[in-house]
């Protein structure tokens, strides 16, 4: 849809809006699951509350989204996440609630082989997710120069000098420092 004019009647025919006028853009190492659950942490905070629907009925989209990001969702959380958000769309009082919903349609109707991917085979696609990825040392790559192991918070890397190392995933916290610490690109996230 990179042909899109941006204006009001064309964003809202695709399920987003003009807003302020801002348009972020995001690519393959953004998981939409996890901007439609920042979105909704969003609203959930702006709600005053007046109106059940989206008082209640956001905090429960929430953690849905949460459960999926975590790799414990199912299916049928998709459906019930569907229903939810027309249901706070049409029985919220003002345009927070009426909206609040539109992230989770949208990335469910344009990206949902992302929903299914945390749901069925337990992988966020952008690795993005922490509870479903891990850090690996690539054998091959490594060159046993220590700095990982020196970074790590955890001490969850082991190995000697100049011989490939060995993330423990059973201690590592998912930070990421060792990643950025390798300057021979031995580390990746799977
Ligand atoms: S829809 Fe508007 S009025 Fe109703 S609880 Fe949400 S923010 Fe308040
Ligand atoms: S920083 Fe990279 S090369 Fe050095 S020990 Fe760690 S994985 Fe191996
Ligand atoms: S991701 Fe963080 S905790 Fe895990 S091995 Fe790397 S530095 Fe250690």
């Amino acid at each position: 849809m990179i042909d899109i004019p941006v204006d009001y009647d064309n964003l809202i025919s695709i399920g987003s809006m003009m807003g302020s006028g801002g348009l972020i853009v995001m690519d393959e190492d953004t998981c939409m699951v996890d901007i439609a659950k920042f979105f909704l942490e969003f609203t959930v905070d702006e709600s005053c509350g007046k109106c059940t629907p989206c008082r209640i009925g956001t905090k429960r989209l929430l953690e849905m989204l949460d459960k999926i990001t975590k790799g414990k969702g199912t299916m049928e959380d998709l459906d019930k996440m569907e229903e939810l958000c027309y249901h706070i769309k049409a029985n919220s009082l003002c345009g927070l609630g009426q909206s609040a919903p539109n992230p989770v349609l949208s990335t469910l109707k344009y990206f949902r082989d992302e929903y299914v991917a945390h749901i069925v085979d337990k992988k966020c696609p952008a690795g993005v997710c922490k509870a479903l990825l891990s850090y690996v040392i690539d054998r091959e790559k490594c060159k046993g120069c220590t700095l990982c192991a020196r970074a790590c918070p955890a001490d969850a890397i082991s190995g000697t000098v100049k011989q490939p190392h060995v993330i423990d995933p059973a201690k590592c916290l998912k930070c990421g420092a060792c990643m950025e610490k390798c300057k021979f690109g031995a580390i990746y996230k799977k």
